[in-house]
């Protein structure tokens, strides 16, 4: 918990920089994630589906993540990526419908980790709308993939 709060407080620090300085730095993949999954979640509210390729993700995202476009990923294992691998609907497995999620329609599954490319890049699966990241190394908090 006492974590959780700490990398709360830096995101806040970050967001925080004095207008009209230009910092050119790749945010923490855990805040990229965050704008990409909630573009993909407005997406489907104005369209009421998913984005169904690279094209429409990087639309909804200069659309509905703040007009930065996608942004980028670095984890420790990988150099910095700038692209979305795309998978196959075989990579998520749906669990039974449980109780509802605010968190997304993504929560509600998992996916086939012997599948994964571990890329480094973006992870995205169409079908079930959810963003990852397309990385299987550990984190301090699970895999990246799990996040
Ligand atoms: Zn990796």
């Amino acid at each position: 918990m006492l974590r959780t709060v700490a990398a709360a407080g830096l995101l806040s620090a970050a967001c925080a920089l004095p207008a009209g300085r230009v910092v050119e730095t790749v945010p923490p993949p855990e805040r990229g994630l965050s704008i990409l999954r909630s573009s993909v979640e407005l997406f489907r509210r104005s369209t009421g589906r998913f984005p169904r390729d690279r094209v429409e993700l990087r639309a909804a995202v200069s659309k509905f993540g703040g007009g930065k476009g996608l942004p980028d990923v670095k984890v420790p294992e990988h150099s910095l990526q700038h692209r979305v691998e795309l998978y196959d609907p075989s990579i998520w497995r749906a669990l039974p419908a449980g109780p509802a999620s605010a968190s997304g329609p993504w929560a509600e599954g998992e996916l086939e980790a012997d599948q994964l490319r571990d890329s480094g890049a973006w992870g995205y699966e169409p079908n079930s709308g959810h963003a990852f990241v397309d990385c299987t190394h550990p984190s301090d908090s699970g895999r990246w993939y799990e996040r």
